[in-house]
Protein backbone atom coordinates (compact mmCIF):
# COMPACT_ATOMS: atom_id res chain seq x y z
CA UNK A 1 0.00 0.00 0.00
CA UNK A 2 1.35 3.43 -0.90
CA UNK A 3 2.05 6.33 2.01
CA UNK A 4 2.47 10.02 1.13
CA UNK A 5 5.61 10.89 1.36
CA UNK A 6 7.52 14.56 0.69
CA UNK A 7 8.12 13.41 -2.75
CA UNK A 8 4.54 13.60 -3.33
CA UNK A 9 4.92 17.60 -2.44
CA UNK A 10 8.16 17.87 -4.75
CA UNK A 11 5.91 16.05 -7.85
CA UNK A 12 2.86 18.49 -7.33
CA UNK A 13 5.27 21.95 -7.93
CA UNK A 14 5.99 20.56 -11.49
CA UNK A 15 2.57 19.13 -12.26
CA UNK A 16 1.29 22.79 -11.50
CA UNK A 17 3.76 23.98 -13.65
CA UNK A 18 1.76 26.31 -16.53
CA UNK A 19 1.67 24.04 -20.21
CA UNK A 20 1.64 27.30 -22.19
CA UNK A 21 -1.09 26.29 -24.23
CA UNK A 22 -0.46 22.70 -24.83
CA UNK A 23 -2.23 19.82 -24.68
CA UNK A 24 -1.31 16.49 -23.93
CA UNK A 25 -3.53 13.48 -25.80
CA UNK A 26 -2.78 10.67 -23.93
CA UNK A 27 -3.58 7.63 -26.86
CA UNK A 28 -4.82 4.80 -25.41
CA UNK A 29 -5.45 0.84 -27.72
CA UNK A 30 -6.17 -2.19 -26.56
CA UNK A 31 -3.36 -5.24 -26.76
CA UNK A 32 -2.93 -8.87 -27.43
CA UNK A 33 -3.76 -9.81 -23.94
CA UNK A 34 -6.74 -7.66 -23.76
CA UNK A 35 -4.86 -4.80 -21.69
CA UNK A 36 -5.45 -1.13 -22.01
CA UNK A 37 -1.62 0.14 -23.02
CA UNK A 38 -0.72 4.31 -23.69
CA UNK A 39 1.47 6.96 -24.63
CA UNK A 40 1.51 10.56 -24.59
CA UNK A 41 1.55 13.57 -26.98
CA UNK A 42 1.90 16.65 -26.98
CA UNK A 43 -0.93 18.62 -29.00
CA UNK A 44 -0.47 22.68 -29.78
CA UNK A 45 -4.10 23.08 -29.51
CA UNK A 46 -7.24 21.58 -28.02
CA UNK A 47 -9.25 19.70 -30.76
CA UNK A 48 -13.10 20.34 -31.37
CA UNK A 49 -13.26 16.35 -32.63
CA UNK A 50 -11.76 13.36 -33.61
CA UNK A 51 -10.91 14.11 -36.95
CA UNK A 52 -8.37 16.83 -35.81
CA UNK A 53 -6.82 14.30 -33.84
CA UNK A 54 -3.23 13.12 -35.94
CA UNK A 55 -2.94 9.83 -36.48
CA UNK A 56 0.01 7.93 -34.74
CA UNK A 57 1.73 4.86 -34.34
CA UNK A 58 3.92 2.28 -31.94
CA UNK A 59 6.41 -0.82 -31.99
CA UNK A 60 3.85 -3.57 -32.32
CA UNK A 61 6.94 -5.96 -31.77
CA UNK A 62 6.90 -4.78 -28.18
CA UNK A 63 2.98 -5.92 -27.47
CA UNK A 64 2.52 -8.78 -29.79
CA UNK A 65 0.62 -7.19 -32.00
CA UNK A 66 2.93 -6.93 -34.85
CA UNK A 67 6.13 -8.69 -35.74
CA UNK A 68 9.68 -7.39 -35.48
CA UNK A 69 10.78 -6.99 -39.50
CA UNK A 70 7.00 -4.62 -39.95
CA UNK A 71 6.67 -4.19 -36.16
CA UNK A 72 4.70 -0.30 -37.07
CA UNK A 73 1.09 -0.40 -35.89
CA UNK A 74 -0.62 2.70 -36.33
CA UNK A 75 -2.93 4.26 -33.50
CA UNK A 76 -6.04 6.05 -35.63
CA UNK A 77 -8.43 7.84 -33.09
CA UNK A 78 -12.01 6.80 -32.15
CA UNK A 79 -13.56 8.90 -29.56
CA UNK A 80 -11.37 11.18 -26.84
CA UNK A 81 -12.53 12.62 -23.16
CA UNK A 82 -11.28 14.48 -20.81
CA UNK A 83 -8.91 13.45 -18.63
CA UNK A 84 -9.04 13.28 -14.86
CA UNK A 85 -5.41 12.58 -14.16
CA UNK A 86 -4.31 15.68 -15.92
CA UNK A 87 -7.24 17.48 -15.95
CA UNK A 88 -7.34 20.84 -17.69
CA UNK A 89 -7.61 20.85 -21.28
CA UNK A 90 -5.66 17.38 -21.66
CA UNK A 91 -7.75 14.28 -23.47
CA UNK A 92 -7.44 10.56 -23.37
CA UNK A 93 -8.02 8.91 -26.75
CA UNK A 94 -9.00 5.70 -28.15
CA UNK A 95 -7.16 4.36 -30.56
CA UNK A 96 -8.00 1.80 -33.44
CA UNK A 97 -5.31 -0.39 -34.11
CA UNK A 98 -4.64 -0.53 -37.66
CA UNK A 99 -1.44 -2.53 -39.65
CA UNK A 100 0.74 -1.12 -42.27
CA UNK A 101 -1.04 -2.69 -44.90
CA UNK A 102 -4.18 -0.90 -44.40
CA UNK A 103 -6.73 -3.86 -42.60
CA UNK A 104 -7.25 -3.37 -39.13
CA UNK A 105 -5.14 -4.96 -37.16
CA UNK A 106 -6.13 -8.90 -35.66
CA UNK A 107 -7.07 -7.35 -32.19
CA UNK A 108 -8.71 -4.36 -33.19
CA UNK A 109 -12.22 -5.53 -33.50
CA UNK A 110 -14.43 -2.32 -33.16
CA UNK A 111 -13.85 -2.31 -36.58
CA UNK A 112 -16.06 -4.98 -37.74
CA UNK A 113 -18.21 -4.15 -34.72
CA UNK A 114 -18.59 -0.40 -35.88
CA UNK A 115 -19.65 -1.76 -39.37
CA UNK A 116 -22.26 -3.81 -37.68
CA UNK A 117 -23.80 -0.89 -34.90
CA UNK A 118 -23.93 1.69 -38.42
CA UNK A 119 -26.08 -1.16 -40.65
CA UNK A 120 -28.41 -1.30 -37.51
CA UNK A 121 -28.54 2.64 -36.50
CA UNK A 122 -32.26 2.80 -36.68
CA UNK A 123 -33.00 -0.14 -34.15
CA UNK A 124 -31.50 2.13 -31.87
CA UNK A 125 -29.84 -1.13 -29.50
CA UNK A 126 -29.14 0.05 -25.92
CA UNK A 127 -26.35 -2.07 -23.99
CA UNK A 128 -25.88 -1.98 -20.50
CA UNK A 129 -22.51 -3.79 -19.47
CA UNK A 130 -21.87 -4.98 -15.66
CA UNK A 131 -18.08 -5.12 -15.64
CA UNK A 132 -16.93 -7.48 -12.11
CA UNK A 133 -13.20 -7.31 -11.48
CA UNK A 134 -10.71 -8.48 -9.10
CA UNK A 135 -8.22 -6.60 -6.93
CA UNK A 136 -5.12 -7.72 -5.91
CA UNK A 137 -1.81 -6.02 -4.25
CA UNK A 138 1.39 -5.81 -5.75
CA UNK A 139 2.30 -9.45 -4.54
CA UNK A 140 -0.24 -10.81 -6.63
CA UNK A 141 -2.01 -11.53 -3.29
CA UNK A 142 -5.97 -11.01 -3.13
CA UNK A 143 -5.88 -6.84 -1.79
CA UNK A 144 -6.11 -6.82 1.42
CA UNK A 145 -6.89 -10.44 2.39
CA UNK A 146 -5.08 -11.82 5.53
CA UNK A 147 -1.42 -12.76 4.52
CA UNK A 148 -0.94 -16.24 4.05
CA UNK A 149 -4.47 -17.62 4.60
CA UNK A 150 -7.97 -16.58 3.75
CA UNK A 151 -11.33 -14.33 5.03
CA UNK A 152 -14.11 -15.83 6.28
CA UNK A 153 -16.15 -17.69 3.63
CA UNK A 154 -18.76 -15.67 1.26
CA UNK A 155 -21.40 -14.23 2.73
CA UNK A 156 -21.24 -10.92 4.33
CA UNK A 157 -19.25 -9.36 1.52
CA UNK A 158 -22.26 -8.81 -1.23
CA UNK A 159 -22.48 -5.08 -0.80
CA UNK A 160 -21.20 -5.20 2.67
CA UNK A 161 -20.60 -2.09 4.93
CA UNK A 162 -18.07 -1.82 7.73
CA UNK A 163 -14.46 -3.09 8.81
CA UNK A 164 -14.02 -6.78 7.26
CA UNK A 165 -16.39 -6.51 5.24
CA UNK A 166 -15.54 -4.51 2.80
CA UNK A 167 -12.34 -3.81 0.98
CA UNK A 168 -11.03 -1.21 -1.42
CA UNK A 169 -13.63 1.46 -1.61
CA UNK A 170 -11.39 3.94 -1.49
CA UNK A 171 -9.95 2.66 -5.01
CA UNK A 172 -13.61 2.20 -6.16
CA UNK A 173 -14.57 5.86 -4.93
CA UNK A 174 -11.69 6.90 -7.26
CA UNK A 175 -12.13 5.18 -10.09
CA UNK A 176 -15.96 6.04 -10.04
CA UNK A 177 -15.02 9.87 -9.82
CA UNK A 178 -12.97 9.50 -12.43
CA UNK A 179 -15.37 8.37 -15.05
CA UNK A 180 -18.06 10.75 -14.57
CA UNK A 181 -15.22 13.39 -14.85
CA UNK A 182 -14.42 12.11 -18.71
CA UNK A 183 -18.12 11.66 -19.54
CA UNK A 184 -17.92 7.32 -18.95
CA UNK A 185 -22.00 7.04 -18.61
CA UNK A 186 -21.10 4.69 -15.69
CA UNK A 187 -24.63 3.85 -14.08
CA UNK A 188 -23.25 2.60 -10.14
CA UNK A 189 -21.02 0.27 -8.37
CA UNK A 190 -21.42 -2.57 -6.01
CA UNK A 191 -19.48 -4.59 -3.93
CA UNK A 192 -19.26 -8.43 -5.22
CA UNK A 193 -19.53 -11.49 -3.07
CA UNK A 194 -15.87 -12.26 -2.84
CA UNK A 195 -14.32 -9.50 -0.87
CA UNK A 196 -12.04 -7.62 -2.80
CA UNK A 197 -14.18 -8.34 -5.82
CA UNK A 198 -16.60 -5.02 -7.06
CA UNK A 199 -18.66 -4.33 -10.14
CA UNK A 200 -19.38 -0.98 -11.99
CA UNK A 201 -22.15 -0.82 -14.51
CA UNK A 202 -21.76 1.27 -17.94
CA UNK A 203 -24.96 2.01 -20.24
CA UNK A 204 -27.56 2.19 -21.28
CA UNK A 205 -24.40 3.08 -24.27
CA UNK A 206 -26.14 2.80 -27.81
CA UNK A 207 -24.33 1.15 -30.44
CA UNK A 208 -20.31 1.50 -30.62
CA UNK A 209 -20.73 3.74 -27.92
CA UNK A 210 -20.86 0.33 -25.39
CA UNK A 211 -17.55 -0.94 -26.56
CA UNK A 212 -15.99 2.67 -25.97
CA UNK A 213 -16.50 3.53 -22.75
CA UNK A 214 -16.26 0.20 -20.96
CA UNK A 215 -12.59 0.28 -22.47
CA UNK A 216 -12.12 3.35 -21.62
CA UNK A 217 -13.48 3.03 -17.96
CA UNK A 218 -11.33 -0.56 -17.68
CA UNK A 219 -8.25 1.95 -18.66
CA UNK A 220 -9.15 4.41 -15.74
CA UNK A 221 -9.82 1.65 -13.35
CA UNK A 222 -6.13 0.34 -13.99
CA UNK A 223 -4.71 3.31 -13.75
CA UNK A 224 -6.43 4.51 -10.60
CA UNK A 225 -5.84 1.58 -9.16
CA UNK A 226 -1.76 1.82 -10.22
CA UNK A 227 -1.70 4.75 -7.99
CA UNK A 228 -3.18 3.11 -4.73
CA UNK A 229 -0.28 0.21 -5.51
CA UNK A 230 -3.17 -2.48 -6.89
CA UNK A 231 -3.47 -4.60 -9.52
CA UNK A 232 -6.88 -5.02 -11.71
CA UNK A 233 -7.38 -8.79 -12.79
CA UNK A 234 -10.52 -9.10 -15.27
CA UNK A 235 -9.88 -13.13 -14.65
CA UNK A 236 -13.12 -15.11 -15.05
CA UNK A 237 -12.17 -17.34 -12.18
CA UNK A 238 -9.31 -15.20 -10.36
CA UNK A 239 -9.20 -17.83 -7.48
CA UNK A 240 -10.32 -21.85 -7.61
CA UNK A 241 -12.35 -23.36 -5.13
CA UNK A 242 -15.63 -21.60 -3.26
CA UNK A 243 -15.06 -18.15 -4.55
CA UNK A 244 -17.07 -16.37 -6.99
CA UNK A 245 -16.37 -15.93 -10.87
CA UNK A 246 -16.26 -12.35 -12.70
CA UNK A 247 -19.00 -11.98 -15.30
CA UNK A 248 -19.54 -9.08 -17.97
CA UNK A 249 -23.55 -9.56 -17.74
CA UNK A 250 -24.74 -7.52 -21.02
CA UNK A 251 -28.21 -5.98 -21.13
CA UNK A 252 -29.70 -5.22 -23.96
CA UNK A 253 -32.50 -4.15 -25.79
CA UNK A 254 -33.79 -2.40 -29.28
CA UNK A 255 -36.45 0.35 -29.56
CA UNK A 256 -39.01 -1.85 -30.88
CA UNK A 257 -38.55 -3.86 -26.94
CA UNK A 258 -38.79 -1.02 -24.91
CA UNK A 259 -42.03 0.16 -26.27
CA UNK A 260 -45.30 -1.67 -25.09
CA UNK A 261 -45.61 -5.05 -26.32
CA UNK A 262 -41.82 -5.30 -26.24
CA UNK A 263 -41.96 -8.65 -24.45
CA UNK A 264 -42.73 -10.08 -28.17
CA UNK A 265 -39.47 -8.81 -29.59
CA UNK A 266 -37.34 -10.01 -26.13
CA UNK A 267 -38.73 -13.59 -26.88
CA UNK A 268 -37.95 -13.54 -30.53
CA UNK A 269 -34.53 -11.95 -30.02
CA UNK A 270 -34.05 -14.65 -27.45
CA UNK A 271 -34.71 -18.03 -29.37
CA UNK A 272 -32.02 -16.46 -31.72
CA UNK A 273 -29.75 -16.56 -29.16
CA UNK A 274 -30.63 -20.23 -28.70
CA UNK A 275 -29.95 -21.06 -31.70
CA UNK A 276 -26.56 -19.39 -31.72
CA UNK A 277 -25.01 -20.63 -28.52
CA UNK A 278 -22.05 -22.22 -29.50
CA UNK A 279 -20.62 -19.08 -31.59
CA UNK A 280 -21.50 -16.60 -28.91
CA UNK A 281 -19.83 -18.49 -26.46
CA UNK A 282 -16.71 -18.16 -28.58
CA UNK A 283 -16.33 -14.74 -28.28
CA UNK A 284 -17.71 -14.34 -24.13
CA UNK A 285 -14.36 -14.52 -22.93
CA UNK A 286 -11.66 -16.84 -22.15
CA UNK A 287 -11.50 -19.29 -19.17
CA UNK A 288 -14.83 -19.05 -19.46
CA UNK A 289 -15.60 -22.55 -18.65
CA UNK A 290 -13.84 -22.41 -15.05
CA UNK A 291 -16.58 -19.63 -14.19
CA UNK A 292 -20.29 -20.86 -16.17
CA UNK A 293 -20.18 -24.05 -14.21
CA UNK A 294 -24.00 -23.98 -13.05
CA UNK A 295 -22.72 -22.97 -9.84
CA UNK A 296 -22.30 -19.93 -8.11
CA UNK A 297 -24.90 -17.74 -9.79
CA UNK A 298 -24.18 -19.20 -13.33
CA UNK A 299 -25.71 -21.62 -15.95
CA UNK A 300 -23.94 -24.26 -17.43
CA UNK A 301 -21.81 -23.84 -20.50
CA UNK A 302 -23.92 -27.07 -22.47
CA UNK A 303 -26.92 -25.94 -23.31
CA UNK A 304 -28.66 -22.60 -23.34
CA UNK A 305 -30.96 -21.79 -20.88
CA UNK A 306 -33.67 -18.70 -20.42
CA UNK A 307 -36.21 -17.75 -17.42
CA UNK A 308 -37.72 -14.44 -15.78
CA UNK A 309 -35.80 -13.22 -12.81
CA UNK A 310 -33.37 -16.61 -13.06
CA UNK A 311 -29.75 -16.35 -11.94
CA UNK A 312 -28.85 -19.87 -13.03
CA UNK A 313 -29.85 -19.14 -16.59
CA UNK A 314 -27.44 -18.32 -19.82
CA UNK A 315 -30.25 -15.57 -20.23
CA UNK A 316 -32.50 -13.65 -17.81
CA UNK A 317 -35.46 -11.20 -17.97
CA UNK A 318 -35.69 -9.04 -15.34
CA UNK A 319 -38.68 -9.86 -12.80
CA UNK A 320 -39.81 -6.15 -13.49
CA UNK A 321 -39.64 -6.19 -17.03
CA UNK A 322 -41.57 -9.42 -17.16
CA UNK A 323 -44.41 -7.37 -15.19
CA UNK A 324 -44.60 -4.42 -17.51
CA UNK A 325 -44.28 -6.49 -20.67
CA UNK A 326 -41.73 -4.14 -22.50
CA UNK A 327 -38.09 -3.10 -21.50
CA UNK A 328 -35.01 -5.68 -21.68
CA UNK A 329 -33.13 -8.82 -21.28
CA UNK A 330 -29.61 -9.65 -19.73
CA UNK A 331 -26.90 -12.18 -21.46
CA UNK A 332 -25.44 -13.42 -18.10
CA UNK A 333 -22.76 -15.76 -20.05
CA UNK A 334 -19.91 -13.30 -21.05
CA UNK A 335 -16.72 -13.48 -19.03
CA UNK A 336 -15.32 -10.15 -17.31
CA UNK A 337 -12.53 -10.51 -19.49
CA UNK A 338 -14.51 -9.86 -22.55
CA UNK A 339 -13.64 -7.62 -25.81
CA UNK A 340 -17.47 -5.73 -25.50
CA UNK A 341 -16.61 -5.20 -29.31
CA UNK A 342 -16.95 -8.59 -29.83
CA UNK A 343 -20.06 -9.28 -27.21
CA UNK A 344 -22.47 -6.25 -28.51
CA UNK A 345 -21.37 -6.97 -32.54
CA UNK A 346 -22.22 -10.37 -32.25
CA UNK A 347 -25.71 -9.61 -30.65
CA UNK A 348 -26.23 -7.07 -32.82
CA UNK A 349 -25.43 -9.73 -35.92
CA UNK A 350 -27.44 -12.14 -33.92
CA UNK A 351 -30.86 -10.38 -33.12
CA UNK A 352 -30.95 -7.56 -35.62
CA UNK A 353 -29.27 -9.27 -38.49
CA UNK A 354 -26.32 -10.26 -40.34
CA UNK A 355 -24.71 -7.80 -43.33
CA UNK A 356 -22.33 -8.78 -46.36
CA UNK A 357 -19.40 -6.91 -44.95
CA UNK A 358 -19.32 -8.23 -41.60
CA UNK A 359 -18.26 -11.42 -39.92
CA UNK A 360 -18.25 -11.35 -35.77
CA UNK A 361 -17.99 -15.32 -35.77
CA UNK A 362 -15.31 -14.86 -37.63
CA UNK A 363 -12.94 -12.46 -35.85
CA UNK A 364 -11.99 -14.45 -32.80
CA UNK A 365 -10.09 -16.97 -35.69
CA UNK A 366 -8.61 -13.91 -36.86
CA UNK A 367 -6.58 -13.48 -33.26
CA UNK A 368 -4.33 -16.52 -34.00
CA UNK A 369 -3.79 -15.79 -37.45
P1 LIG B 1 -28.32 -6.63 -12.12
O1 LIG B 1 -29.67 -6.52 -11.49
O2 LIG B 1 -28.25 -7.75 -13.11
O3 LIG B 1 -27.21 -6.65 -11.12
P2 LIG B 1 -27.35 -3.93 -12.78
O4 LIG B 1 -28.23 -2.93 -12.13
O5 LIG B 1 -26.04 -4.20 -12.16
O6 LIG B 1 -28.21 -5.30 -13.01
O7 LIG B 1 -27.04 -3.49 -14.28
C1 LIG B 1 -28.03 -3.28 -15.21
C2 LIG B 1 -27.44 -2.57 -16.42
O8 LIG B 1 -28.43 -2.56 -17.44
C3 LIG B 1 -27.05 -1.13 -16.19
O9 LIG B 1 -25.82 -0.86 -16.83
C4 LIG B 1 -28.16 -0.34 -16.85
O10 LIG B 1 -27.71 0.90 -17.33
C5 LIG B 1 -28.51 -1.27 -18.01
N1 LIG B 1 -29.85 -1.04 -18.56
C6 LIG B 1 -30.95 -0.55 -17.94
N2 LIG B 1 -31.98 -0.45 -18.80
C7 LIG B 1 -31.53 -0.90 -19.99
C8 LIG B 1 -32.12 -1.06 -21.28
N3 LIG B 1 -33.40 -0.73 -21.53
N4 LIG B 1 -31.35 -1.55 -22.28
C9 LIG B 1 -30.07 -1.91 -22.05
N5 LIG B 1 -29.47 -1.77 -20.87
C10 LIG B 1 -30.18 -1.29 -19.85
MN1 LIG C 1 -25.20 -6.02 -11.39
MN1 LIG D 1 -22.58 -8.79 -10.18
MN1 LIG E 1 -26.54 -8.86 -13.73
Amino acid sequence: MVQITQQTAILNKYLDLDQRGNVLAEYVWIDSEGNTRSKCKTLAKKPSSVDDLPEWNFDGSSTGQAPGHDSDVYLRPAAFYPDPFRRGDNIIVLAECWNNDGTPNKFNHRHECAKLMKAHEGEKTWFGIEQEYTLFDEYDQVYAWPKGGFPAPQGPYYCGVGTGKVFARDIVEAHYRACLYSGINISGINAEVMPSQWEFQVGPCEGIKMGDELWMARYLLSKVAEEFGAKISFHPKPLAGDWNGAGCHTNVSTELMRKEGGMKYIEEAISKLAKRHKEHLLLYGSDNELRLTGRHETASMEAFSSGVANRGASVRIPRSVAKEGFGYFEDRRPASNIDPYLVTGIMIETICGSIPDADMSKEFARESN
